[in-house]
């Protein structure tokens, strides 16, 4: 566990020079970005005549998972459903078709509110819940951060385009995550349409519908004309029974947070996906480093509610800043709890950021160095800047996973966002390259990148991000590279 020089003179209430000058007289040359260890750390406090108190992530954090459920208090649940898909195969529309065929207790249908995610319920059966963010961002971000809401996912294929490049992506996550492919056959309206070439296609990539003897439903709807919604509600009906969903609605909630903002009027707003125990207004939760007594809970129709039982969204207000997607939610007993342990991760927050500042700046030089003696680790450095931050880790997990004992990809830069001469300047200093993912660069990035001879390439699928990384690295490996 390390910490760095700042953070620890924070703590101590001292300078930062102080702590710097009193490491140099027990011969620890450290500047205040640096990071030590927990060790040295101790022994300064020591000198600085205070006590240490080492707080560990078990101390805070215990007992905060809560009550393990007993089988006979499990009931059954709604699935959560992720919507994939290629670009333009009718994810949005789908979504819309599913939104208004919500005929919840006789009223009429629509959902009017968005707030990330929403309940369809077709009258009989179990309600359905939906991620309201179509593709994988949503599904990829969630994942990078160890969340996983959803149960099933929907692949949208477009019955007269077939399975493409983004197909293939949806169905990649979907067996990461082990969860399960129900395939909507979209856009059987339009006469060019061949939901047969779509289930060979999807067999390529062992996806077996039933009709060829596999265990994959597949539905044929269209999206534009609102055919064929009440049989996909059905087919996720279906799946989830047989992956018996259970929860029990009895206890205290625990969920997980799909969208949040900072409204003007409302303060934080976040949507929370509950996926088990009930939530209520006065609860005291704690949303990642965020924590709050719930002041009102909203649903999908913008009506006020009083609880939200397992797999409902709603969105809550009263935290007291805005969570992340992918946040864990949880209900704690008092208001005490609740603060200290978003301290002790709004803290742990501050520190990582500051440690990884501080590799950032420290790798340079003396790194390389030894790198060099030790046989020399070649490495690319890239700078890579993404539309969101799902995309983002996706990509940094992905490369990562390309080192090997000879080569790596380096990550001088991540960010969301256009490229900028910023950018530029960054893979600059370090001969590097730019990759965008569903981003561009601005004029000025580019006329820089053109001027100092910096390559910028663009992306809008992850796997051929690391499909070429992969490339360029054999290449380094080469006896002429
Ligand atoms: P997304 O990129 O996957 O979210 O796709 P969209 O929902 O934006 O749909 C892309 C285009 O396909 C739009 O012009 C839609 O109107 C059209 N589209 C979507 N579903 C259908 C459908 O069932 N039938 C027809 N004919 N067009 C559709």
């Amino acid at each position: 566990d390390n910490i760095t020089v700042q953070e620890l003179a924070n703590r101590m209430a001292v300078r930062g020079a102080e702590v710097v000058k009193t490491l140099m007289r027990s011969g620890v040359m450290a500047t205040i970005n640096q990071a030590i260890d927990a060790d040295t750390a101790e022994l300064v406090v020591a000198e600085f005549g205070q006590k240490v108190k080492r707080v560990s992530d078990a101390d805070v954090e215990e007992g905060i998972e809560g009550i393990v459920d007993q089988a006979g208090d499990l009931r059954p649940r709604a699935p959560v459903v992720t919507v994939m898909g290629h670009v333009d195969h009718g994810k949005t529309s789908l979504l819309d078709a599913l939104r208004e065929s919500n005929v919840v207790k006789g009223e009429a249908g629509g959902i009017t509110q968005h707030i990330g995610a929403y309940r369809v319920d077709i009258g009989h059966g179990m309600p359905v819940a939906f991620i309201d963010t179509p593709g994988h961002a949503a599904f990829t971000s969630m994942r990078a951060r160890g969340a996983s809401v959803t149960d099933v996912v929907v692949l949208v294929v477009a019955a007269d385009d077939g399975v493409m490049p983004q197909t293939v992506e949806a169905i990649r996550h979907a067996k990461a995550a082990g969860v399960p492919i129900v395939v909507a056959i979209n856009k059987m309206d339009k006469p060019e349409a061949n939901p047969e070439r779509v289930k060979t296609e999807l067999l390529n990539h062992e996806v077996v519908v039933e009709d060829y003897g596999g265990e994959v439903l597949a539905v044929p709807v269209s999206a534009v004309a609102r055919t064929g919604i009440d049989k996909l509600i059905e087919a996720l009906q279906l799946q989830a029974e047989l992956l018996d969903l259970k929860a029990n609605p009895e206890r205290d909630a625990q969920g997980t947070i799909v969208e949040a903002e900072l409204d003007r009027g409302r303060g934080a707003v976040a949507t929370v996906l509950v996926q088990n125990g009930t939530l209520k207004v006065g609860d005291i939760v704690i949303a990642g480093a965020q924590w709050g007594r719930v002041r009102a809970l909203v649903d999908d129709r913008g009506a006020p509610v009083e609880q939200a039982g397992p797999s409902t969204p709603v969105e809550i207000l009263g935290l007291d800043g805005v969570p992340e997607p992918g946040d864990k939610l949880w209900v704690v007993d008092n208001e005490k709890r609740a603060r200290d342990v978003a301290e002790y991760r709004q803290r742990k927050k501050r520190e990582q950021s500051q440690l990884g500042a501080a590799a950032a700046r420290g790798t340079t030089l003396e790194d390389m160095f030894s790198q060099l003696k030790a046989g020399a680790l070649k490495e690319l450095p890239v700078v890579i800047k993404a539309d969101v931050h799902g995309s983002l880790e996706a990509i940094v997990a992905g490369l990562d996973k390309l080192k090997t004992d000879e080569v790596g990809v380096r990550v001088l830069h991540g960010g969301v966002g256009a490229i900028t001469e910023s950018d530029v300047s960054l893979a600059l200093a370090s001969r590097g390259l730019i990759m965008g993912f569903n981003v561009r660069a601005n004029v000025q990035a580019r006329d820089m990148a053109k001027r100092e001879g910096i390559e910028i390439r663009y992306y809008s699928i992850i796997y051929e991000i690391l499909d070429e990384a992969k490339a360029m690295l054999s290449g380094m490996l080469s006896p002429e590279a």
